[in-house]
């Protein structure tokens, strides 16, 4: 009667952090309430973990897991402190792998001690082994890539789908077999070494992309740390971890699909394509014969008359703009045109920065109201209309390549046309590539001023120069 009421308790317990978590994904669809999806899918989390303490046997080992909450919370805590708004999507990376790594490693801890395994059981352990391991090393791989450690460039070698291929091979041999041959020692071997080919597996499918592609893999491994801990959820037999773990890969996968559409690329393409593979120089600035292309740079008071006397102007804030941590100059600007008159407004593509929705991040820091930030469809059409445009350390999301050449990588990519402005100023320390490292004939266009520097100090220089416009 107690167990059957404390087991009510728990599932009860459960179905609420499963309304939370599902509320907080819709919250978390726009800026305005995507704090307090945040708190809740805390709260939701939070009341799944307390719950779990309730379950049979739990409460023996709790000084374990309180130790083990402590540690990994405080080592969470002061990453996150830490933790540069630019370096967001390694850590990013880092939790992936983490949830992977766990889920594999509950998933073969499961196999190794019980005596008896039903044969469904069986099955979410391999996957959950297979996807968890996969999930692990690719995201390790993903966070050296973005942080530096390791070449950001698609890293191939000859017969390397050959490679994969078989090692996929070995992968469903040794799960027939397990599945087959039941329980023993030689099936506990064989599930070792399952891990250890699919770990093996998370680094070769990662190493060959790179470039542009990375934050769509990120959402993917996002998305396979899901399923890992969901079919983790189906081996230990705990509801909220099958539910949170279905919501992590189902989200994972939308925004996975979302990402590769905006990029005009499959899935498939991404993953097997080795995006960026051939290098392209070191910056911007020669034409196809090798000449030097024109390049009209400017000045800070320059380009305060230009804009102080302007209807219309749209900021294009990019990777720079964060780099430099540019968004409060970038709003005083905003405020001394705004006091002018002028109409200012920001265009946020999808991938600025280097992960979703790094600008609007940035840009509410600065209190910039979410009324002035247009998303890429919203703004595309005006810029015909708009007398300047401001390009803040943004480089791949203005590139005119992507519907002009069709010989670029990243051609069908949706980007926004600044180059359809009347006038537009780059704000950029030198000709550079951005994260695609591709050349950007925006910065060649008659119509293009560069203004030379780091984007905080240029934005700090043009609003004193407006002042005095
Ligand atoms: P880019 O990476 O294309 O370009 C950023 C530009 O900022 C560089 O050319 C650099 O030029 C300039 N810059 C750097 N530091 C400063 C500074 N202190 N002051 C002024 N300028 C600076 O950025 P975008 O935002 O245009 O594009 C994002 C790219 O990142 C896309 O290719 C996207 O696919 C990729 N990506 C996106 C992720 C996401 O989810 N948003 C995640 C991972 C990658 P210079 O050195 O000359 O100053």
């Amino acid at each position: 009667m107690f167990d059957n009421g404390r087991d009510a308790f728990i599932d009860l317990c459960y179905l609420v952090s499963a309304f939370l978590l599902i509320f907080s994904i819709k919250r978390l669809s726009t800026p305005r309430t995507a704090r307090s999806g945040n708190m809740l899918a805390m709260a939701g989390m939070g009341l799944a973990v307390f719950a779990t303490f309730f379950i049979d046997g739990v409460i023996d080992a709790a000084l374990w897991i309180v130790l083990a909450m402590l540690i990994g919370g405080g080592a969470g805590y002061f990453a996150s402190k830490r933790v540069q708004m630019t370096q967001m999507p390694q850590m990013v990376a880092v939790f992936n792998g983490l949830g992977g790594g766990t889920a594999a490693l509950v998933s073969v801890g499961e196999f190794l001690n019980r005596d008896s395994v039903g044969g469904g059981e069986e099955l979410s352990i391999l996957l959950g082994t297979l996807v968890g391991a996969v999930t692990l090393t690719g995201s390790m791989v993903a966070f050296a890539k973005l942080h530096g450690l390791i070449s950001g460039r698609p890293i191939v070698y000859p017969n390397q789908q050959i490679y994969n291929a078989v090692a996929f091979g070995v992968i469903l041999i040794l799960g027939v077999l397990i599945l087959v041959l039941g329980e023993g020692t030689f099936d506990k071997s064989l599930l070792i070494v399952l891990f250890l080919v699919a770990l093996a597996i998370g680094v070769t499918l990662v190493l060959p992309i790179g470039g542009a592609d990375m934050p769509v893999v990120i959402a993917l491994l996002n998305s396979a740390s899901g399923v890992g801990g969901a079919l983790t959820g189906f081996t230990i037999d705990n509801q909220a971890l099958i539910i949170a773990g279905a919501l992590v890969g189902a989200s994972g996968m939308f925004l996975s699909f979302l990402m590769a559409r905006a990029m005009n690329r499959s899935l498939f393409n991404i993953v097997f394509g080795a995006f960026g593979a051939q290098p392209t120089g070191g910056a911007s600035g020669d034409s196809a014969s090798g000449e030097a292309l024109p390049v009209k740079s400017t000045t800070a008071e320059d380009v305060a008359v230009t804009v102080g006397y302007a209807n219309s102007v749209v900021v294009i804030p990019g990777y720079g703009l964060a780099v430099a941590q540019a968004q409060h100059a970038v709003r005083e600007l905003a405020d001394v045109l705004e006091d002018r008159g002028v109409n200012l407004r920001y265009a946020i593509h999808p991938v600025a920065g280097r992960m979703p929705g790094h600008m609007n991040v940035l840009l509410a820091e600065a209190n910039v109201p979410y009324e002035d930030l247009y998303e890429m469809d919203r703004i595309n059409d005006d810029f015909r209309n708009t007398d300047v445009v401001l390009v803040v350390g943004a480089n791949d999301v203005v590139n005119p390549a992507a519907s002009q050449d069709p010989n670029s990588p990243i051609y069908g990519m949706p980007v926004l046309r600044a180059n359809e402005a009347r006038n537009i100023v780059v704000l950029k320390r030198s000709m550079d590539h951005g994260f695609a490292g591709i050349d950007n004939m925006l910065f060649h266009d008659p119509k293009t001023s560069m203004l030379f520097g780091d984007a905080k100090d240029s934005l700090i220089n043009l609003a004193t120069a407006v002042k005095d416009v």
